[in-house]
């Protein structure tokens, strides 16, 4: 979509060369080499009623040790269709105190306008960032970040989160597996424990960017906690992820919503549905997963019935993906086409041995558990 989207702008520039260049006042503008702006439509269809929001947490700016100013975190979320994101720069670490006023609520005010004009909801951040283990958490839907940091040397970690539970935050574990290497890490360690009986840890970011955690979304799992993913984006998105290719796109949440309000998001949050999808792989708990592949795949009736040379009959049909995330499935059981890649707003035609209930399938591109798929299966 957005390689046809360049060549038609190139080929309406190129007719626009050809008519003559603007030139205004004695200025001639070379508006051709211009990047064209516009907003990313992610298309995935309601989920039994819900509306799939695309949603990144976990995002830094100049106001702790991110690269950009606030307002290109706005920029980029909309460019990259996003409906919401929070601003999580660390509590503690400020990487341009020498040229930059501390204030930790700034990355919030500054684009708290700019969100409402680009229709982004924005979602009060922090990122309380202790040695590790115990590890770096988020609290969003904070009222003041600045009230989050360490009042003294002394404050025990457990205090320094308690400090967002009180504000009523909603509570993740970032990043788990970011330093497998220090002992006791990537594990269910007792500090974690406390928070979860404390009711204060209610999510873990099983993807952070690039990678997968897998250890984590059997915690979030069995523990009833919310699967998220997210971009931990320190620079810019575009220098991290390769835009230009099609079907590229930033790492994110997908929240099932019952309305495209904070609040709402809050409740999704809350109630854990969400999946979170990065790079091709969607990840979470089976029923969400299964829900949305659920919403995205339809088979359709046979449309063809071939007879065969020894007296079987094979059925041909179209299975549709409609929307915007991509699935590979593998037979488990029947007789049928054995793989299926469906890419975005497409179909692909399989066929199936007449006289059977249902075939099953792996979506491969999918983890329940993270030694696991979703399986699906299509009455025929
Ligand atoms: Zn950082
Ligand atoms: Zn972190």
């Amino acid at each position: 979509m957005k390689t046809k989207l360049l060549i038609l702008s190139s080929l309406v520039s190129f007719a626009f060369l050809l008519q003559a260049q603007e030139i205004s006042n004695g200025v001639m503008r070379f508006n051709e080499q211009r990047n064209p702006i516009y907003r990313e439509i992610i298309n995935i269809p309601e989920v039994n009623g819900y509306q799939v929001l695309k949603c990144d947490f976990h995002t830094h700016t100049v106001f702790s040790d991110g690269q950009v100013w606030p307002t290109i975190r706005v920029q980029e979320a909309w460019e990259g269709g996003l409906d919401a994101m929070a601003v999580t720069d660390h509590a503690e670490r400020q990487r341009h105190e020498d040229f930059i006023k501390i204030d930790r609520n700034a990355s919030y005010e500054l684009i708290e306008e700019l969100s409402k004009k680009n229709n982004i909801i924005l979602i009060r951040g922090a990122e309380i960032s202790r040695q590790t283990p115990p590890g770096h958490f988020n609290a969003i839907f904070i009222e003041d970040a600045s009230s989050l940091i360490k009042d003294n040397a002394n404050e025990k970690d457990l205090e320094a989160i308690m400090k967002a539970f009180e504000q009523d935050a909603f509570i993740f574990w970032n990043h788990p597996g970011w330093k497998p290497n220090v002992k006791g890490s990537y594990e269910w360690i007792p500090f974690v424990e406390e928070l979860y009986k404390k009711n204060a840890l209610h999510g873990i970011e099983v993807i952070n960017g690039f990678g997968f955690h897998m250890k984590a979304l059997d915690w979030c799992i069995d523990k009833g906690l919310t699967v998220l993913g997210n971009t931990d984006a320190h620079n810019l998105i575009g220098r991290g992820y390769d835009l230009s290719e099609e079907y590229v796109h930033r790492t994110m949440t997908l929240v099932m919503v019952k309305e495209r309000t904070p609040e709402s998001v809050r409740e999704a949050l809350k109630a854990g549905r969400t999946v979170a999808w990065a790079s091709k792989y969607l990840v979470g708990k089976e029923e969400h997963v299964k829900n949305l592949v659920n919403a995205c795949v339809k088979l359709l009736p046979s449309h063809f019935s071939q007879e065969n040379q020894n007296g079987t009959k094979t059925n041909f049909y179209e299975i549709q993906n409609n929307s915007d995330l991509y699935f590979e499935l593998e037979l488990t059981s029947g007789k049928g086409t054995k793989k299926i890649t469906l890419y975005p707003m497409s179909s692909q035609l399989i066929s199936a041995e007449a006289g059977q209930q249902s075939i099953s399938y792996d979506v491969t591109t999918s983890y329940v558990r993270s030694d696991k798929h979703l399986n699906i299966s299509f009455s025929l």
